[in-house]
């Protein structure tokens, strides 16, 4: 058993906290806290019950991102709310978010309609700075950044988001529902890129497909999919009740529980 309260504090973040790990100078501890913010941190509380909650989801997707050969930085859960994570050689301060289908702060641009379909997904760089509010890389940049400056960093971020999008959509839609989008973090381990943080209902978007024959393969999916039955952090952000918040996040947790390596 791991005493938390023995342990030294590294850093703290909003949802979690970071602590060395005793035993082992190559990797550190992942505390996860009941913390729940939105809006750049602006909207917060706490919702007993949720850190454990995240801890299964964060498991079972790493596992799952494990077992396909994705780079990450994930060891193991050796028990709830704990994680042991594998020490960063620098951490990239950007959000890594891939869409499925439009929604959110894609479709507040104005360019494209609520319940586009991308094929392949998009994937899109944020910078990681609440008071900025994450502000977007330009995707043309981007694209610079890549061909001419040969950033392979940039590139694999861009692959490996992608196939994590598409290992994670499928083991959703064995079950019956959609993932929108998602954010993922990354750092800089033995030189290699890999997938860092964690992820957890406040970190994607997953709705639930409709009633009857579920075309995907259209311009626009919103017919099909059922987005008032969404399971995420979007609820909390809509200002729905804190009960109704855990309710979804324990609903994701049953489905990520279901996942097969
Ligand atoms: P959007 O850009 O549409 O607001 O978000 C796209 C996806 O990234 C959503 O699944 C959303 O939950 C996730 N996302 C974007 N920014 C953040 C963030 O700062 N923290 C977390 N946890 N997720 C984010």
């Amino acid at each position: 058993m791991i005493e938390i309260d023995s342990l030294t504090k590294l850093a703290e973040g909003k949802t979690k906290v970071i602590f060395a790990n005793p035993s082992d100078s190559d990797s550190v501890i992942m505390y996860l806290k009941d913390d729940i913010t939105a809006g750049d941190g602006l909207k917060h509380d706490v919702i007993p019950g949720k850190a454990i909650v995240d801890w299964r989801v964060n498991r079972d997707t790493f596992e799952l991102f494990n077992s396909v050969g994705l780079p990450t930085h994930y060891i193991s859960s050796p028990q709830e709310k704990v994680v042991f994570v594998k020490k960063l050689q620098r951490k990239i301060n950007l959000e890594v978010v891939s869409r499925r289908v439009a929604t959110g702060s894609i479709i507040r641009w104005g360019l494209v309609e609520e319940g586009t379909r991308f094929d392949p997904v998009v994937t899109e760089f944020y910078y990681k700075d609440d008071i900025l509010h994450d502000p977007k890389l330009d995707d043309r940049y981007v694209d610079l950044l890549i061909n001419v400056k040969g950033s392979t960093e940039f590139r694999t971020m861009r692959e490996v988001n992608a196939q994590a999008f598409d290992v994670l959509e499928s083991a959703f839609a064995q079950q019956g529902f959609q993932l929108v989008d998602f954010k993922l973090e990354y750092g800089i381990i033995d030189g290699r890129v890999c997938i860092i943080d964690e992820v957890s209902a406040g970190s994607l978007r997953l709705w639930p497909y409709g009633e009857g024959p579920i075309n995907l393969k259209q311009k626009n999916v919103l017919s099909v999919l059922c987005p008032d039955g969404r399971l995420d952090k979007d609820i909390y952000r809509r200002g729905e009740s804190l009960d109704k918040v855990m309710s979804g996040f324990q609903r994701v947790a049953e489905l990520t529980g279901r996942f097969q390596n």
